[in-house]
């Protein structure tokens, strides 16, 4: 896996066509924020981003939440894995939780999920801290590119197998802050 930020976009690249408007995440990302509050089995959701891709799509979905809930909202930083690590899907944590996940309802955030390996490496790692419930949400799912079985609880939209930019996903760098998800024309 590459992550976006890791690519050299060259001077031919474009932003092709959209695949999912701002409007229509807007409502994706509201209908998900209702089934995850009423399916929280308690008083406090712990939502924990993973950085940078998912930042604008927790900060939309944690505000569509009903005030009963009690939302404290952490993020993670990872590098990509490198070739050593290919198949194993290890990441190295850059920045971790500021507080501890034990006896806590966790919800992991992520933007993509491409072969399967990130998240299911994140996964194992929080495991490991003991937390009392712990779900994943994730914006978009390639699932043509999956090596590895990974559970997906929420889900905002299946891509097809192309490189995709906008509301937090980025090529090199660019084109995060676009409001729609774009197609990238190589
Ligand atoms: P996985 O370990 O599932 O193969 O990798 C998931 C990560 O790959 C995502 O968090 C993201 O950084 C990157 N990625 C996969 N597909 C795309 C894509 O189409 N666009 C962007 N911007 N990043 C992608």
């Amino acid at each position: 896996m590459l992550r976006g930020s890791d690519l050299e976009v060259e001077p031919h690249y474009t932003v092709g066509r959209t695949l999912f408007s701002g409007e229509a995440i807007g409502e994706r990302v509201k209908s998900l924020a209702e089934r995850i509050a009423s399916e929280t089995p308690a008083k406090e959701l712990l939502v924990v981003g993973i950085l940078n891709g998912a930042v604008f799509f927790l900060s939309d979905l944690v505000r569509q939440m009903p005030s009963e809930l009690d939302v404290k909202i952490d993020f993670m930083s990872i590098s990509s894995y490198g070739a050593s690590t290919k198949s194993s899907g290890v990441v190295r944590i850059l920045k971790d939780l500021g507080s501890g996940v034990e006896d806590r309802h966790v919800l992991i955030v992520e933007d993509i999920v491409d072969t399967g390996l990130t998240l299911s490496y994140l996964l194992d790692v929080m495991r490991t801290r003991r937390p009392a419930g712990l779900r994943t949400c994730v914006l978009l799912d390639k699932k043509e590119k999956r090596r590895i079985a990974v559970d997906i609880d929420y889900c905002g939209f299946a891509v097809p197998d192309e490189f995709v930019v906008g509301y937090g996903l980025d090529c090199g760098g660019k084109w995060r802050h676009l409001p729609d998800i774009h197609v990238v024309n190589f």
